[in-house]
């Protein structure tokens, strides 16, 4: 995987223009910690022997030397892993061709993540910190999670235990509402992660595993733009970082392919433990949204006092409850044929019912309370 020079300066130009508008200074530690992680995991996947894995590594380890420091290497890693399992998965279904695309990648995009084409490159850029603090939020999840999962008390069903660990009073649910609204006020995801408990904080586990699947079902719906041949219709053949604007029909076209991608790994992999279902596919593809749901809405608290309006055309891609409610629908359709266990249905309708109607409300009124104080959002 050798990147034209095209690609690089344009990566470059982004890099440096995101560098300008965020301070967001390349950080040698952060550098220094990610190259050592993948290091292990280089090591540790050499001795378990997987052909694709080494090859993913060997891919990313030359975008790294070919990018420099300003990337994260384990988001760089990400990238390359899951361009090559969701291409595997388009090709096997049949939504996808048998035409190879090349990528690269950006990070610190100012949106969630967009993609455009150079001749015949596609670079996905993302926003590193929205992922931090998607990571981190997940993490807290994962914690009240990984309590259900080891059983609730008694005869207790697991919606009856997720409405006691999601109770509004709780430690988890104060501790996400002062993650959000730390970032949405500072737009610094270290501030925000400084204000989480360290026990709050699994290292491990199905922490990760939730931020990995978020951030896939993020590049697959790019990459649906790209196998879907939405870059053509929108004619962007230009150099440079100029973004797309997708017609919501496109937008909402790239959310189906990935949730049929997801549904798809999720059918491959299943012969794990109990949750590993609701705990890994299922879940990311539920739960990233309404994240990304959280953090708009308590943006738009601080500067209108509400969620306004979009119509068509405003802003580049459909408000995110609406996006959310269709991926939901797709997801439910898909599912029809996926026998899920009585109780792990259950608990995914807990934990959407606590996003919905225990985190939404208090977080709406704290942020219009920082509103009333004279606080802006970043
Ligand atoms: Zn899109």
């Amino acid at each position: 995987m050798l990147l034209p020079s095209l690609v690089l300066s344009f990566i470059r130009d982004v890099q440096a223009r995101a560098i300008r508008e965020k301070g967001f200074a390349p950080d040698p530690d952060k550098y220094a910690y990610a190259s050592a992680k993948l290091w292990d995991e280089l090591e540790h996947k050499n001795r378990a022997g997987s052909e694709a894995v080494k090859s993913d590594l060997q891919d990313t380890l030359t975008l790294m030397r070919e990018l420099g420091p300003f990337q994260n290497p384990v988001h760089l890693f990400g990238l390359v892993k899951y361009n090559r399992e969701i291409l595997e998965v388009a090709r096997r279904s049949g939504y996808a061709d048998e035409s190879w695309v090349p990528f690269a990648s950006a990070t610190f995009g100012s949106d969630n993540a967009v993609t455009i084409r150079i001749r015949q490159h596609y670079v996905v850029i993302y926003n590193d910190g929205l992922f931090v603090l998607v990571d981190l939020i997940s993490a807290q999840l994962s914690y009240a999670l990984q309590e259900l999962a080891s059983g609730g008390e008694g005869s207790e069903s697991l919606a009856q235990a997720a409405e006691r660990a999601f109770d509004v009073e709780s430690e988890i649910v104060q501790s996400l509402l002062t993650t959000i609204t730390c970032f949405v006020t500072t737009g610094d995801p270290r501030r925000a992660v400084e204000k989480i408990a360290d026990h709050l904080l699994p290292q491990d586990g199905n922490h990760r595993l939730l931020r990995d699947t978020a951030l896939r079902f993020v590049v697959a719906h790019e990459l649906g733009h790209v196998y879907l041949h939405h870059l053509e219709d929108a004619g962007q053949e230009t150099i440079g970082p100029t973004q797309v604007s997708f017609r919501w029909k496109s937008e909402y076209e790239a959310d189906d392919f990935a949730v049929k991608i997801a549904i798809q790994a999720l059918a491959d992999s299943r012969i794990g433990p109990r949750y590993k279902f609701l705990f890994t596919e299922l879940l990311a593809v539920q739960v990233q949204p309404m994240l990304l749901v959280l953090v708009s809405s308590a943006k738009n608290y601080l500067e209108h006092g509400g969620i306004p309006p979009l119509r068509e055309g405003e802003g580049t891609h459909p408000p995110s409850d609406l996006r959310f409610a269709r991926v939901q629908a797709r997801i439910d359709t898909a599912l029809r044929d996926v026998s899920i266990a009585e109780d792990e249905d259950a608990a995914a309708s807990a934990l959407m019912a606590f996003i919905l109607s225990v985190l939404l409300p208090p977080l709406k009124e704290e942020c219009l309370k920082l509103r009333h104080a004279g606080v802006r959002p970043v």
